[in-house]
C-alpha cells in the first residue's frame, strides 16, 4: 500500500508551527510497512486544498490528512474530502452526542458552530476523539481512502497510535518484523559502499540504513504471515551483515552505544572506570544515565589539568613533557592509572582538542587520542574527528565519548574471550 501524508494548515506554511504530525505519522507508516513516498502542506484554502488532494490520489492510494476539522470557517478538510469522493454531508448523531458529552465533562459551553464537527462525509468511518471535540473519521471510495484527523498533534497522537494503526494493520496483510543492527566507526557512505552488491538491493527483507551521530543503524524488515517465520527469513540477512563489519556491530536492537557497553560489562561480569580530559565526563555521565550503571561502573575521574593528570592518574611528567597532554602515551597511562586507582577490570581514556581554539599545526582541533587497559591488552585509537564532521566542540567532545564506549565494548570482549580461552586451557589441563 502506499500512502501519502498532507497536513493542512496556513500556521504550518507560515513556519509558526513545527509539523511533528506529518513526523509521527511517517514512523508510525514506516513500523506498519506502508511506504510513503510523499508528504506535502497546504493552507487553509478550499482550492488548494482540493488541488492538493487531487495530486496525492494520483500517485497514492491511500491519504493521511490533518488539520482542519475544527468548528470555525476556516476548517474545510472534510468538506473537500467529501467532495472529492462525492458524497454529501450529513449530521451524524453519535457524533453530535459524544461533542455534547465532551462539552459537559468540561464544564464549557457548546456553540452552535460545534455542531458542525458532527457533520461527516456520508458513509464515513469515525474516529472518536479522546482529548477533544472534533472526531476524525475515513472516506473510502474507488480503491481509494482518506484518513481525516485533527490538527492537534496530542489529538491526532491518540487517534492515529489506537483507531488509525488498527485500520491500517486490518488493511495490509501478514505481520511487520525488523531487527535494526548497531553499528559505529564506519560512516553511512561506507556501509552503503560495502553493501551495496549484496544487500542493499535486497527487496525481501529490505535493509535500510540511518545515521547518526558517528552511528550507522541498519534496519532488516520483512512481512511474513507470523513473527517467528519473520524472524527466520531476517536472521540471515543480520548474520551475513555482522560477518561484513564483525568489529563495528556493537548490538542488535539496541537504544544506544552506552547501553551496550553496560549490557556487555554486566553480562560478562566485568567493570568499568573512566579518565577523561577533552570529553569532560561525558563517558561517565553517559554510562551513568543508565540504571543500574553501578554495578559496572565506580570511578569516573575528569583530569584536565596536567598536574592532575599526575596527581590524580599517576601519568609521569616526563610523558607529559615530552609526548605532551594530547599524545598515545598520555591517554595510555591516564587509562592504566585510573584502571589502578579503582581496581576497576577495563580502564578508559580520552585526550584531545575539541576547539574551537588550541590546535597547532602538528596537533589540529579534533586529534583525539582514546585508551583502553584491561587484562586482555591495551589499544589506543588516535582520532581526526574534525575530519569527519564539522568543527564543532560538542560534536567532538560527543564522538570521543562514543569512541570510548565503543572501546569498552571492545575490551569487554576481548577479556570474555580471555577468560574463555583461560576456561579451555584449564579443562585441557585437566583432561590431561
Ligand atoms: P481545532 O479544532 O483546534 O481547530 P483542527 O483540526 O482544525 O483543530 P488546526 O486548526 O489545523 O486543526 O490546528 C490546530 C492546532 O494544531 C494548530 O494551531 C497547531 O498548533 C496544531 N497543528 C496543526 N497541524 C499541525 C501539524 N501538522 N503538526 C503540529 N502541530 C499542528
Ligand atoms: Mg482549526
Amino acid at each position: 500500500m502506499n500512502a501519502e501524508i498532507l497536513c493542512v494548515g496556513t500556521e504550518l506554511l507560515l513556519g509558526d508551527v513545527v509539523n511533528t504530525n506529518a513526523t509521527h505519522i511517517a514512523k508510525g507508516l514506516a513500523q506498519l510497512g506502508v511506504n510513503v513516498y510523499h508528504q506535502s502542506v497546504v493552507g487553509d484554502n478550499a482550492g488548494r486544498l482540493k488541488q492538493a488532494l487531487c495530486e496525492a490520489f494520483e500517485r497514492s492510494d491511500l491519504v493521511i490528512l490533518t488539520g482542519g476539522l475544527g468548528p470555525t470557517y476556516d476548517d474545510l478538510t472534510k468538506e473537500t474530502v467529501a467532495a472529492y469522493f462525492g458524497r454529501p454531508m450529513e449530521m451524524r448523531k453519535d457524533c453530535l452526542a459524544a461533542i455534547e458529552g465532551y462539552f459537559k465533562k468540561t464544564g464549557r459551553v457548546m456553540t452552535k458552530n460545534n455542531r458542525k464537527q458532527a457533520m461527516m462525509p456520508k458513509d464515513a468511518v469515525v474516529l472518536p476523539n479522546a482529548y477533544g471535540t472534533a472526531p476524525g473519521c475515513i472516506v473510502e471510495g474507488g480503491g481509494k481512502a482518506a484518513i481525516l484527523m485533527p490538527g492537534p498533534p496530542r489529538e491526532m497522537k491518540q487517534m492515529f497510535d489506537g483507531p488509525v494503526t488498527e485500520y491500517l494493520s486490518r488493511h495490509s496483510q501478514g505481520v511487520l518484523v525488523s531487527r535494526s543492527v548497531n553499528i559505529f566507526g564506519v560512516g553511512e557512505s561506507a556501509v552503503e559502499e560495502r553493501l551495496r552488491d549484496t544487500l542493499m538491493k535486497s527487496e525481501d527483507p529490505t535493509v535500510a540504513p540511518y545515521a547518526k551521530a558517528s552511528e550507522v543503524l541498519l534496519r532488516v524488515t520483512t512481512r511474513a504471515e507470523t513473527k517467528e517465520e519473520g524472524y527466520r527469513k531476517i536472521g540471515p540477512v543480520v548474520s551475513q551483515i555482522l560477518e561484513i563489519f564483525p568489529d563495528n556491530v556493537y548490538g542488535l536492537d539496541c537504544g544506544s552505544i552506552e547501553e551496550a557497553a553496560v549490557g556487555y560489562l554486566k553480562a560478562f561480569g566485568l567493570t568499568a572506570a573512566a579518565a577523561e580530559s577533552c570529553t569532560g565526563g561525558l563517558v561517565a555521565k553517559r554510562i551513568t544515565d543508565l540504571p543500574g550503571a553501578s554495578e559496572v561502573f565506580g570511578l569516573g575521574v575528569c583530569a584536565y589539568a596536567n598536574e592532575m593528570k599526575e596527581a590524580v592518574l599517576g601519568v609521569r611528567h616526563e610523558t607529559l613533557l615530552k609526548h605532551g597532554a594530547v599524545s598515545r602515551e598520555t591517554a595510555l597511562e591516564m587509562a592504566r592509572g585510573v584502571r589502578a586507582v579503582s581496581g576497576a577490570d577495563i580502564g578508559v581514556s580520552t585526550t584531545g582538542i575539541a576547539g574551537p581554539g588550541g590546535g597547532t599545526g602538528g596537533k589540529p582541533v579534533g586529534l583525539v587520542y582514546v585508551a583502553a587497559v584491561s587484562a586482555a591488552g591495551e589499544e589506543v585509537l588516535e582520532l581526526h574527528l574534525s575530519r569527519e564532521r564539522e568543527d564543532d566542540r560538542e560534536n567532538i567532545r560527543l564522538m570521543a565519548s562514543s569512541y570510548a564506549l565503543s572501546l569498552v565494548i571492545r575490551m569487554a570482549r576481548q577479556c570474555k574471550r580471555g577468560q574463555k580461552e583461560e576456561g579451555d586451557a584449564g579443562k585441557s589441563t585437566r583432561r590431561a
